[in-house]
């Protein structure tokens, strides 16, 4: 099948590499997609009575959560003390007799919010037992170190913080009159901001910000949801003003493979010809930035351990807790942007006719190469195809994993072993011809999980970019002033 753009659908069973019976079929799959569930954060501007009522309540539920987190902490430790290992410390947690134990004391005062604190608990051990499956299975940067959930307290002021967990049939919100209510607490809370979402709603999170002296509130909303399985309308709808989280339908039926990387963060190429390169040296100094700065800290901290300092040594940790949490939001804010601009360019290709699916390469040896610097670890990687998911989606476009077994030693064209050469330039043997291992692995992605080659290295024109804080900006002049497709996106949809 040739479709008159320049690529004929190919299959190569030397790509498959030796020794692997799979078929194609299972080696591609689709990208997990989000739960559909989007946060609606909004500001709150209770009254005077109001704010001591939300401070009582607040403070109630911290402090059932440090019970529950102080009693679950005890059994786990006291465990380690007898020399077992974290796995099996886990599970000298009693999490049902310290609920019936802790929880019913403040049903009186909380109501139902007393047992969401007890889940939003339990979900944090959860998640706990799960990041140490993920570092014993070497899918964790070296840098991350399990720890059990710790306590809702302000360690220099000595203050609990405030916060309070309201289950999904505890509140209504009234978006046109700006009001949340809470019947069981006989609160009406007016707040500033747009709910965005439309959709059931889930748990509702209130929080006292120390640093803005203000409270906030965060409602998860599931996009959509507008009726339950018998179809009847469930009573706790949000009436924001999205009802969808996909904005818009593919244009066309184009293809694309992407090589995810680590100086260049994403190869990208379409079967109209276009190859898209995103560069990633922002990334990198953040990452030796960072991890520079949170070794020097965690080296302190361990000196003032070590010579009995307790202030200084707690008020170390939470500057590495700062500084790992602003690292987390640098790198995440980077592939945003990375994402949107990608997505959008591929939703809109302007001289063709946009794409409509989307091929990843699943990093296959990633988790065999433990301790991988900066971005390319599962970790990192599972972030990363995550946010261009759920871009993805806004605009219709599907998105798939293709296992890479074989994508970067293997040539494009003529499924030979290719040799490396330093610059990122690979050789093959057939016909001794030069390639770029970005685009040779983008091309061997985009044809394993579609089956379309680009032919060609006349069709390819190649579109660089730098991905920065600020947003994402052509790397060559010349491909910025003359405009085109890929540098004047036009209106995008959100
Ligand atoms: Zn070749």
């Amino acid at each position: 099948m040739d479709n008159g753009t320049g690529m004929t659908p190919q299959f190569n069973p030397a790509l498959e590499g030796p020794g692997t019976s799979t078929s194609t079929d299972n080696m591609v799959f689709p990208a997990p997609e989000d739960n559909g569930v989007r946060a609606v954060i909004v500001r709150l501007l209770p009254s005077g009575a109001q704010e001591r009522k939300l401070r009582r309540l607040a403070d109630a539920a911290s402090r059932l959560w440090n019970e529950l987190s102080y009693e679950r902490r005890q059994e786990y430790f006291e465990a380690r003390r007898r020399g077992m290992s974290q796995w099996a410390s886990l599970k000298h947690v009693d999490l049902r007799g310290t609920r019936k134990k802790h929880v019913p004391k403040y049903t009186e005062v909380l109501g139902a919010a007393a047992w969401e604190v007890e889940r939003k608990n339990s979900e944090a051990w959860s998640a706990f037992r799960k990041t140490l499956v993920a570092k014993f299975e070497g899918r964790l940067p070296p840098w991350i170190h399990p720890s059990p959930p710790g306590y809702r307290k302000d360690r220099a002021a000595g203050r609990r913080r405030l916060w309070i967990p309201v289950r999904h049939e505890m509140y209504t919100v009234d978006p046109e009159a700006h009001v949340i209510y809470i019947p069981r607490y006989n609160l009406h809370l007016r707040f500033a901001g747009e709910i965005r979402w439309y959709g059931k709603q889930g748990r509702m999170e209130i929080w006292y910000d120390d640093a803005r002296h203000a409270w906030y509130a965060s409602i998860a909303v599931q996009v959509g949801a507008e009726t339950t399985r018998n179809g009847t309308r469930p009573p706790h709808i949000v009436q924001g003003k999205r009802r969808s989280i996909e904005v818009a339908r593919p244009k066309g039926d184009e293809v694309a493979g992407i090589d995810l990387g680590v100086n260049i963060i994403a190869s990208v190429v379409v079967s109209d010809g276009a190859w898209l390169l995103y560069r990633g040296a922002r990334l990198k100094e953040d990452y030796f930035y960072f991890e520079g700065r949170i070794a020097r800290l965690e080296s302190e901290a361990a000196h003032a351990k070590a010579g009995g300092d307790e202030v200084k040594y707690y008020k170390l940790w939470a500057e590495v807790r700062r500084l790992k949490r602003k690292w987390t939001a640098r790198r995440l804010h980077l592939y945003r942007n990375l994402a949107s601009h990608l997505i959008h360019e591929l939703w809109d290709r302007g001289v063709s006719s946009g794409v409509s699916t989307i091929y990843v390469g699943y990093p296959y040896d990633i988790a065999q190469e433990r301790g991988n610097k900066y971005s390319v670890n599962i970790w990192a990687y599972r972030e990363l195809v995550g946010v261009i998911e759920a871009k993805a989606r806004e605009y219709g476009i599907a998105v798939y994993e293709v296992f890479e077994r074989g994508t970067s030693s293997h040539c494009a064209y003529h499924g030979a072993e290719v040799s490396r050469h330093p610059r990122g330039i690979v050789t093959c043997p057939v016909g001794d011809h030069r390639l770029h291992s970005d685009l040779n692995g983008a091309l061997n992605i985009l044809r394993r999980g579609s089956g379309v080659l680009v032919q060609g290295k006349e069709n390819l024109r190649l579109l660089s970019f730098i991905v920065d804080h600020s947003g994402v900006v052509p790397a060559n002049r010349i491909a910025s002033a003359k405009g085109g497709n890929a540098q004047s996106p036009g209106t995008y949809p959100t």
